[in-house]
């Protein structure tokens, strides 16, 4: 007896479970179909409604609403979903997008928002705007260009100026304070280490750095000996490391 005899004897049989087994298999791959189908199209749902609401956010400032929710029509198409619904109020979006899944809409409603930076004083070194800072206005002092210095260091520096004159007669001579980075870079690329800070680390940069005209503001002349015997009342000390008699930080 063959192999192939023995099939053909079973043949109703065997048909039958053969039917059977293959309908089981086929409902179970559907089931297994769907289940694994609809999930990742849900995700994909989920993926096109954030696209869509960032890409409608994303335009807000500088398009209309209509023209932010075309956007958010494009990326919903480009996802193969359909924007159901668009809303744009200031940089923030809403949108629903929907998407057909084996004949079932699921529809998906994500918000975005850009956030904007608002506009900040910078303090960094040798990056802080001039408009922050306070020009220095007095006799003695460079005026072109101008010195500036930060408000406190300001203040500080014109009550010891003040005190200078009153008590001597005379001004001390002022030619440096802020120092932006580029001119910090300038002075450090003519003097070096550590004669000139390395640019981002002045004091300078932070506008509290005043240079005196050197000389005569240097070791043992007498507008020295003053600022040696006076500045620290008012906040100021001097550079010693490396040793600048004309440099003085405002230290409060
Ligand atoms: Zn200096």
């Amino acid at each position: 007896m063959s192999i192939r005899h023995r099939l053909t004897g079973d043949d109703g049989a065997g048909g039958m479970l053969a039917l059977t087994v293959a309908a089981g298999a086929l409902a179970f791959s559907l089931v297994a179909l769907t289940f694994f189908s609809v999930i990742p199209a849900k995700a994909r749902t989920n993926a096109a409604a954030d696209s869509a609401a960032i890409a409608a956010a994303e335009s807000a400032s500088i398009q209309s609403a209509a023209q932010s929710c075309d956007i958010a029509a494009e990326a919903a198409t480009l996802n193969r979903a359909t924007l159901l619904g668009c809303e744009v109020v200031g940089d923030e979006a809403t949108v629903t997008v929907g998407r057909e899944i084996f004949t079932t809409m699921f529809s998906v409603t994500a918000r975005a928002a850009v956030p904007r930076s608002t506009p900040q004083t910078s303090t960094a070194n040798g990056a802080i705007p001039t408009e922050d800072l306070i020009v220095i206005s007095y006799p003695g002092v460079r005026s072109d260009p101008p010195v500036y210095l930060r408000a406190d260091a300001a203040a500080a520096l014109v009550q010891m100026l003040d005190a200078y004159h009153s008590q001597t007669g005379n001004y001390l001579p002022v030619d440096e304070g802020y120092r932006d980075l580029a001119a910090q870079q300038r002075v450090f690329d003519e003097y070096g280490w550590p004669r000139a800070a390395i640019p981002g680390t002045s004091n300078h940069g932070q506008a509290v750095a005043v240079d005196f005209v050197n000389p005569p503001v240097v070791r043992g002349a007498p507008p020295h000996a003053w600022l040696t015997d006076n500045a620290a009342q008012f906040g100021f000390e001097p550079l010693t490391d490396p040793d600048e008699p004309w440099h003085w930080d405002y230290t409060r």
